[in-house]
């Protein structure tokens, strides 16, 4: 069984014969948004045809919303089935099977059961089991004639009280929840709980956060405690429908921030081009060391770089220029071209020789 991913489900499932048994009587169906497990009996591989039976009627029944009556009619089908089918002569009179069908649909889940396999629910990582088995066991501990330790090792812990098959009326119980983001299912025939208590059973679920790797790891888990009986799982993750548009919101925002950033460093550059290129056709005169300089490019920074080149130095000194151009001297002039500030200097010196003269 493979991983498959679903809008909003990813899910992992597998069957095994388990170590002392020669059949694998246990059939599942997974048909997102429909997953089963039924664990069939009738001795003498009689269970392997009615819980494929009671799956294939699932299969047929297209089942594709949460509709309770959708689901109590492919159960009522499901069960004609094997009668139908030991009539006419597949496996034997007296085959059945137990059923346990979970429906998904957004943030809700439907199951359906009869008989002994179970559905469990993982939230915030405690699991929880969704349905109450139809067995000896479960009614003797309900009523207190039993204890929990006495149902574990109970010779008669097999028995189920309903089943697929058996008669035309049949029962299921449903149960319906509400699921959350982060929520896992887990579906299983009695040959895992039999071998695991809830406890193991969660721990290895927390121990593998992917489906496929779960439903592996738990029937290996219980094939190493005995492995009694088949074993069936079905783990599902929910993912809901909000958090993969949650996570597409994600997505699209660090792709903005990237086409933003890129845009603004594009800009930049631009800016930065242009300045230079401005730059190298300006000059502007500055008083340095009371010297008065002429440089190409412009006074001051932009965003802290620096677009001047030393042209020249000249001898004339601050002190020798009128007070007005010696203040604006300090801040740097901007006189265009360096044709210009040559002028400009050439006139300084032409003023100097006047005033000296
Ligand atoms: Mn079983």
């Amino acid at each position: 069984m493979s991983k498959k991913v679903y809008s909003g489900i990813s899910v992992g499932s597998r069957t095994d014969t388990g170590e002392i048994r020669e059949h694998n009587e246990d059939s599942l169906l997974v048909k997102d948004p429909l997953f089963v497990i039924a664990d069939g009996m009738g001795g003498h591989a009689a269970g392997e045809v009615a819980s494929e039976l009671a799956v294939k009627a699932f299969e047929k029944a297209e089942i594709d919303s949460l509709d309770i009556n959708t689901l109590k009619r492919a159960v009522a089908e499901a069960n004609i089935a094997i009668l139908r089918g030991a009539q006419a002569g597949l496996g034997r009179m007296g085959m059945g099977t137990t059923l346990t069908a979970a429906v998904i649909e957004k943030d809700s889940v439907l199951v359906a059961q009869v008989g002994d396999s179970r559905a469990y629910i993982m939230q915030n990582g405690e699991l929880r089991q969704v349905t109450r088995d139809h067995s000896l066991v479960e009614e003797l501990l309900s009523s207190g004639q039993i204890t929990e330790e006495e149902a574990v090792n109970h010779p008669n812990r097999s028995v189920i009280t309903r089943a697929l098959g058996i008669d035309n009326n049949i029962q299921a119980d449903t149960y319906e929840l509400r699921l959350h983001d982060g929520d896992r299912m887990l579906l299983c025939s009695d040959g895992l709980n039999t071998m695991l208590d809830d406890e193991e059973i969660e721990s290895v679920l927390l121990k593998n956060p992917d489906p496929q790797a779960a439903a592996d790891a738990l029937v290996e888990a219980a094939k190493v405690a005995g492995g009694f009986d088949n074993i069936t799982v079905i783990v599902i993750n929910i993912n809901s429908v909000d958090a993969q548009s949650e996570a597409k919101r994600k997505r699209r925002f660090i792709r903005n921030i990237v086409a933003f950033v890129l845009v603004f460093v594009l800009l930049i550059s631009a800016a930065i081009g242009g300045i230079y290129l401005y730059a190298q056709n300006s000059a502007f005169l500055i008083a340095e060391n009371d010297r008065v300089v002429v440089y190409r490019g412009l006074p001051g920074d932009f965003m802290g770089l620096k677009f001047r080149w030393i042209e020249k130095t000249t001898d004339i000194s601050v002190t020798q220029l009128s007070e007005t151009v010696a203040g604006n001297l300090k801040n740097g002039i901007e006189v265009g071209t360096l044709d210009n500030a040559n002028k400009i200097i050439t006139d300084y010196e032409n003023q100097i020789k006047k005033t000296t003269r």
